[in-house]
């Protein structure tokens, strides 16, 4: 016989369907006419710049926030107008909330303790919990005896704990140093996938984002811009936004795609794409395009060096290239040289609808 009360993991379940969302303060219009599906066992970002909506769209699939209109359904079931304690949902927060005055042990089972789970019961829990944060070693300490870190992963334990169906983490490592934040994003992903448990995670970081989820929903200005894998939001930008935002890029002008790629929409073309060669190097094959130019700055960043130059054709454009070399051979093009920028047509993306044609008919 089946066991329904384990989680099924079935990723092309709908875990969260958002429906028509829309959410008003007063006249202002923080979520517009908003539908987003989150797959069961998924891990999905929500990333958008500050004041976007991220966090009011994780307050409403939690019932903090409620809906001006639209519809909330978890797991097949309509939670639009439910209380939070009526949802399979759990909210991590950046700032942690642990009780300063209880142990570590103590407050992972504190929401067993509320819901009556018996002493033995919850003694044999939180053992576990800490187990899969892997920190079984500090269960006596109490929180201010720990790293900021090790207190991340400890609300993490506090929340999984309950089972729920689902996880909402609102920017849960925004307060970490930038190296415990990456040792943190990759055991993030490892404990997500060992419970299996959907999470839905806010951020403002296009790394983390990509680094971290499944799916990436990009926000901006109350709508969602685009839906897709990291490496489709990075690589295929279905709008300029998108494009600018994950990461840097070089959009190039409707006139200027037209004669390179013979398409008027803006094209996309990230910096490492493109190779800087020197006036000696051989001619672009076909389907290389070319430009000529001068290099207008040089940025060092110790895994690769950045450089603008300003192409001939007017455009000026940014170019990377990872410091592969040896150490001690120091890097050879300088402000003011002349340098030839080379890529493969098919390494530019274009961004559809954005021809000027196009874009005044939308
Ligand atoms: P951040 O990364 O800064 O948290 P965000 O993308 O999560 O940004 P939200 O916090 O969802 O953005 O806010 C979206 C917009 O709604 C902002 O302009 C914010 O000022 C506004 N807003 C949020 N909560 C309220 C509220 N309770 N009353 C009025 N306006 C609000």
């Amino acid at each position: 016989m089946a066991n329904h009360s384990a989680p099924t993991l079935n990723s092309t379940e709908s875990a969260v369907s958002l429906r028509g969302i829309l959410k008003q303060f007063g006249d202002f219009t923080a979520v517009k006419d908003l539908d987003m599906e989150i797959r069961n066992g998924e891990f999905f970002s929500m990333l958008g710049p500050s004041g976007s909506g991220k966090t009011t769209v994780l307050r409403m699939i939690a019932g903090f926030e409620e809906p001006t209109a639209g519809q909330i359904v978890l797991h097949g079931t309509d939670v639009t107008r439910s209380a939070p304690f009526d949802r399979e949902v759990n909210t991590v927060f950046q700032d942690y909330a642990l009780f300063p005055h209880l142990s570590i042990a103590e407050n992972v089972g504190y929401g067993l303790k509320v819901r009556g789970v018996a002493k033995a019961e919850r003694t044999k829990l939180v053992g576990e919990a800490l187990e899969q944060v892997r920190l079984s070693q500090v269960a006596t300490r109490k929180p201010s005896q720990l790293s900021g870190g090790q207190r991340q992963r400890i609300a993490l334990a506090r929340a999984l704990i309950l089972r729920p169906k689902v996880l909402l983490l609102d920017e849960p490592l925004g307060a970490l140093d930038k190296q415990l934040r990456e040792q943190m994003q990759v055991e993030l992903k490892q404990i997500q996938r060992e419970v299996g448990i959907t999470f839905i995670f806010v951020t403002h970081d296009q790394e983390e984002a990509l680094t971290l989820s499944d799916r990436v929903a990009v926000f901006n200005n109350g709508k969602i811009e685009q839906v897709a894998s990291p490496r489709e939001v990075y690589e295929f930008p279905e709008t300029e936004f998108v494009a600018r935002f994950l990461g840097v890029t070089n959009i190039i002008s409707p006139e200027l795609s037209q004669h390179y790629f013979g398409s008027s929409d803006l094209h996309s073309l990230r910096p490492e794409r493109i190779s800087l060669v020197d006036a000696s190097a051989p001619a672009a094959t076909a389907g290389t395009v070319e430009i000529a130019g001068a290099i207008a700055e040089t940025v060092y960043a110790g895994a690769h060096t950045r450089y603008l130059i300003d192409g001939e054709d007017g455009q000026r454009y940014i170019a990377e290239s990872q410091n592969a070399h040896l150490p001690t051979t120091s890097i050879t093009i300088a402000r003011g040289d002349n340098v030839r920028l080379q890529f493969p047509r098919e390494f530019a993306t274009a961004i559809p609808g954005t021809a000027p044609a196009a874009a005044a008919a939308a």
